[in-house]
């Protein structure tokens, strides 16, 4: 009888522990849905961004190797993921996949059962056709099915334009405090760590954003170096002010001609009684940036192609010069060819063109077969603004393997006196050591790399003995007083030299 006691005693102890341990898990358990569309749109290229550009995740996929996810669960998160699509940058998005990739988010979000907070993973440079502002569109028909109760965290490249209308519509927002990017998945991290809290503080988050009127390519907008060096470390000081969650720089995506296209400060209090703080240091650091417009500067020599190329054969070690018109990472369509007709022009023997767009040069390529010569007319037939087709001899030494047959990373590499040039079937940017290695190169071996980037990449930054950036024509014009804007706001620096401006 004693031992049935002493069992009943304990089971029941039992039963009141796991109960408190469910109740307690269950008190800090918090649901999240997630979503994403992630692009920057280059409103000046002729290179529309349609469905097969898209990279989309589904369901549990969308969590796999992902940093904010592992956070998440740490924290308590029980994620719904729905659509996470990706697509390297390219023109302006075409309509029927945003419709679709918009149904089937917001049919996710009436299927879920109910959830207490939103992730959303963009860039913040989307532009679709037929849509002032496809970002808002989207978080509009949100709220309609959600409310305004359940919080919306976002996270963003820093070279997004978010409009007031969506700043409108979300709860927390914060982004990348580097350029060229080594924090993406620390910044999307931050988003749900912040929501996390907001989630579970009760947090009623408060917004303030200050547009400065300024059109700045990422390449004269480097986190690395000054001016803005100084400016983003003041980041986490400010966010330890009282009330302050987050702080972020947007330097904004300049080749957009949309009303939006701008640098923003944005700064996010946990309640609108920290506004005053919020709206203070949010204007401060907007005076900073505006005071310091002039000395937003490219951080590397820079010139014509025919400079370039000159200096870059007087330096005794690898130089990489930058064919900035046609940036391939800013949406650009990647078949330009003009820098290729100058190093032909230069007899710049020892150099590595890397590379340019072109599917029938490619498939003439294959057809002629390995060690054969042949002749080619390349390029320009994209970019049929800027680019003028050029001819070209040489001889095919290298001509894609057969699994990658059949998809769109086939390459082959010509040997033009001494110039070699990688053709490509599909738009690809040489960012880091292994895009170089894939074709069995090592940038390093050539006298001169010509990539279509603007800045280099981490990667190549940190190896490069020299960097030179060529002020080449193209949807990515370093200089945006030879850009057609249009319907950007104006007066804007550097469209407008001599207006005047302060954050109200
Ligand atoms: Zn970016």
């Amino acid at each position: 009888m004693k031992r049935v006691i002493i069992n009943s005693v304990t089971f029941f102890c039992v039963m009141i522990f796991l109960v408190s341990c469910f109740s307690k898990s269950n008190s800090k358990t918090k649901r999240v849905l997630t979503l994403g569309i992630r692009h920057e749109s280059n409103t000046f290229s002729t290179l529309p961004t349609r469905a097969t550009d898209f990279k989309v995740l589904r369901g549990e996929d969308v969590l796999v190797d992902q940093p904010w996810a592992e956070e998440g669960r740490r924290l308590g998160i029980e994620f719904i993921p729905t659509v996470h699509a990706y697509s390297w940058p390219g023109g302006v998005v075409e309509k029927t996949i945003f419709e679709s990739l918009k149904s089937e988010i917001l049919e996710g979000i009436r299927n879920a059962d109910s959830f207490d907070g939103i992730y959303m993973d963009m860039h913040g440079a989307l532009h679709v056709e037929g849509y002032e502002d496809a970002q808002s569109e989207l978080i509009r028909e949100i709220r309609k099915i959600v409310g305004n109760d359940v919080l919306i965290s976002g996270s963003f490249d820093l070279h997004g334009n978010l409009s007031k209308d969506f700043l409108n519509h979300i709860n927390l927002v914060t982004a990348y405090r580097t350029a060229p990017h080594r924090d993406g998945a620390e910044t999307k991290v931050r988003a749900i760590t912040m929501l996390s809290e907001a989630m579970n503080k009760h947090f009623k988050p408060y917004i303030t954003s200050v547009v400065i009127p300024i059109l700045v390519p990422g390449e004269k907008s480097i986190t690395e170096v000054e001016p803005l060096k100084s400016i983003y470390l003041q980041i986490p000081e400010i966010i330890k002010k009282e009330g302050l969650i987050d702080a972020s720089i947007f330097a904004g995506y300049c080749w957009a001609d949309l009303y939006r296209s701008a640098m923003r400060v944005i700064v996010v209090a946990s309640d609108e009684k920290y506004a005053d703080i919020a709206k203070h240091e949010a204007a401060a650091l907007a005076q900073q940036i505006w005071d310091e417009r002039v000395n937003l500067k490219l951080d590397v020599p820079s010139g014509s192609i025919d400079e370039m190329i000159v200096k870059a054969s007087e330096y005794n070690e690898t130089v990489f010069i930058s064919d900035s018109g046609d940036n391939t990472t800013a949406g650009a369509p990647g078949d330009n060819p003009q820098v290729l007709s100058a190093l032909i022009k230069h007899n710049a023997k020892n150099s590595l063109y890397a590379g340019i767009v072109d599917e029938d040069a490619l498939n003439q390529c294959k057809n002629a077969g390995i060690n054969n010569e042949i002749d080619l007319i390349v390029g320009g037939k994209i970019d049929n603004v800027f680019g003028k087709p050029i001819e070209i001899n040489g001889k095919v030494i290298y001509l894609p393997s057969d699994s990658l047959i059949g998809t769109n990373r086939e390459s082959a590499i010509v040997d033009v006196n001494g110039i070699k040039v990688v053709i490509m079937n599909s738009r690809r940017s040489f960012i880091t050591l292994r895009d170089f290695k894939e074709l069995g190169l090592n940038p390093l071996d050539y006298k001169i790399v010509v990539v279509k980037l603007g800045y280099l990449y981490p990667e190549l930054r940190d190896i490069a003995p020299l960097h030179l950036i060529a002020l080449t024509s193209g949807f990515c014009n370093l200089d945006m007083r030879l850009l057609p804007f249009k319907r950007v706001n104006r007066p804007s620096y550097p469209l407008d030299l001599d207006m005047d401006w302060h954050p109200e």
